[in-house]
C-alpha cells in the first residue's frame, strides 16, 4: 500500500477537479505544485483590490449543464457577457463579427447588405478553405479579414495566417444579427470574489506542496501514490525524448492607472499589425469593480522557450504528429496525462472540467 491513492501534478482546473472528486470519495490526494501558489492559469492577483488575471484574461463560458452545475455548486457567478472591442489604428469594432462590426466597416445596416458585400468578398475562394486565411475570407470576406483578423492572428501565433490551421477562427461566431456576446455558449460568467474562490474549493482538505519541481524527482514522487496524474507540458514528463512540441506564450506588461476607467470595457483587442501587444485587458471590468484606481495588462505574445510559462499548444499537423508518438508511449505507462498541457489541446476551462470529470468517472469504476 503506497501513501496515496493519486498524486497529483500541477494545480489548475484538471487536477482541482480530480482532487475535489478523490476526496469526495474518501481517497487521499498529494498535491504538486512548482509555483508557489496553486490554481494553475486561472489564479488571480489582488492589486489595489483588483483581482488581476495574472496568466491570461479566464471568462468562463459553458454549455454542458452538469459542468455548469459543478462549477456553480462551488462558487456563484456574476452576469459577465464579454463583449472585447476591436481597435484598428483607432477605429473601434465590436467583436466577434456580427452586425454592429458590419454596420461600422460599411455603413450598412440590414443582414442582407452584409451578406451580399460578404459573399462578394469571399469568392475567391472556392472549395475546402487550406488554411486559416482561406478560411477567414470565406467566413467575413476580405475587408474584416484585414482590419480585424490578419494582424491580430499573425502577432498571436507569430505566423503567416497561409501557415495556419483553419480551425483555430473556427472558434470565432459570425453573426448576423447585433450581438456583441463573444460566446455562442447557454451560460458564461466570472466567480464572484474571483477564480481563487473557485480553486480553493477545488482544493479544500487536499494535502498541497507549492514550491516543488515533480520532475526533479520523479521517482520518489511516483513511489508515494498508487496512480500518477500528470498535468504539466507532456514533453517535459518525457524529457522532450522525441523533441519539443511547439508553444505559444504571453508576456504580460501590467500596469497600476491612476485613473478609475481606461478603456471602458474588459478587452481590447489591437488588430493591427504595427502596435506590437495584442490586447490590453482591463481588470476591474471582469467583475464591475468600482475601485479608485485601475490595472491593465498589455499581452505580447511571443514563441516559447524552455523556462517560460506554456501558455497555447500549436496543434497544427507537425506538432500533432509529434503528440501522438509521447500519447502512444504513455499509453504503455501507469500515469495520466491531462489539461491543456498533458493532452496538448487548446482547451478552454469548461472542456478542462468535462476533461477531468470523465477521468474522475473511469478511475471511479477502476
Ligand atoms: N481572432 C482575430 N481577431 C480578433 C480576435 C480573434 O483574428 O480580434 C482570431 C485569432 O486567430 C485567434 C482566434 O481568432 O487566435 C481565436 O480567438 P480567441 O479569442 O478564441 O483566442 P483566445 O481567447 O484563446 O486567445
Amino acid at each position: 500500500m503506497k501513501k496515496y491513492d493519486y498524486i497529483l501534478v500541477g494545480s489548475g482546473l484538471y487536477s482541482g477537479v480530480i482532487a475535489y472528486m478523490a476526496t469526495k470519495a474518501g481517497k487521499t490526494c498529494l498535491v504538486l505544485e512548482k509555483r508557489n501558489h496553486i490554481g494553475g492559469n486561472v489564479y488571480c492577483e489582488s492589486i489595489e483590490g483588483i483581482n488581476v488575471h495574472k496568466y491570461g484574461a479566464h471568462i468562463f463560458h459553458t454549455s454542458n449543464k452538469e459542468v455548469w452545475n459543478f462549477v456553480n455548486s462551488l462558487v456563484e457567478f456574476n452576469r459577465y457577457t464579454n463583449s472585447p472591442v476591436a481597435n484598428y489604428k483607432g477605429e473601434m469594432y465590436n467583436l466577434p463579427f456580427n452586425m454592429n462590426t458590419f454596420s461600422k466597416m460599411w455603413g450598412i445596416s440590414t443582414p442582407a447588405e452584409a451578406k451580399e458585400i460578404i459573399d462578394r468578398q469571399k469568392a475567391s475562394i472556392t472549395g475546402e478553405p487550406k488554411n486559416l486565411e482561406e478560411q477567414a475570407i470565406s467566413l467575413v470576406g476580405q475587408d474584416i479579414y484585414e482590419k480585424l483578423i490578419k494582424g491580430y492572428t499573425e502577432k498571436q501565433w507569430g505566423r503567416d495566417c497561409k501557415e495556419l490551421p483553419s480551425f483555430i477562427i473556427k472558434r470565432l461566431p459570425v453573426r448576423y444579427t447585433y450581438d456583441n456576446n463573444y460566446f455562442n455558449d447557454l451560460y458564461q460568467g466570472i466567480p464572484i470574489g474571483g477564480y481563487n474562490v473557485l480553486i480553493d474549493k477545488l482544493f479544500e482538505g487536499v494535502e498541497i506542496k507549492t514550491n516543488v519541481d515533480f520532475l526533479e524527482d520523479k521517482e520518489h514522487w511516483m513511489s508515494l501514490g498508487e496512480q500518477v496524474i500528470y498535468t504539466g507540458a507532456i514533453d517535459a514528463y518525457y524529457d522532450y525524448c522525441y523533441g519539443k512540441l511547439e508553444y505559444r506564450t504571453v508576456r504580460f506588461e501590467t500596469e497600476v492607472l491612476d485613473e478609475q476607467n481606461h478603456q471602458g470595457v474588459a478587452v481590447v483587442n489591437y488588430t493591427d499589425r504595427e502596435t506590437p501587444y495584442t490586447r490590453i485587458i482591463e481588470h476591474k471590468h471582469f467583475e464591475y469593480g468600482t475601485q479608485e484606481k485601475t490595472v491593465i495588462s498589455k499581452e505580447y505574445s511571443t514563441d516559447w522557450e524552455e523556462g517560460m510559462e506554456p501558455y497555447y499548444p500549436v496543434n497544427d499537423e507537425k506538432n500533432q504528429a509529434l503528440y501522438e508518438k509521447y500519447a502512444t508511449k504513455a499509453k504503455d505507462e501507469n500515469i495520466i496525462f491531462g489539461g491543456r498541457l498533458g493532452e496538448y489541446k487548446y482547451y478552454d476551462m469548461d472542456k478542462v472540467i468535462e476533461s477531468a470529470m470523465n477521468m474522475w468517472k473511469q478511475l471511479e469504476n477502476k
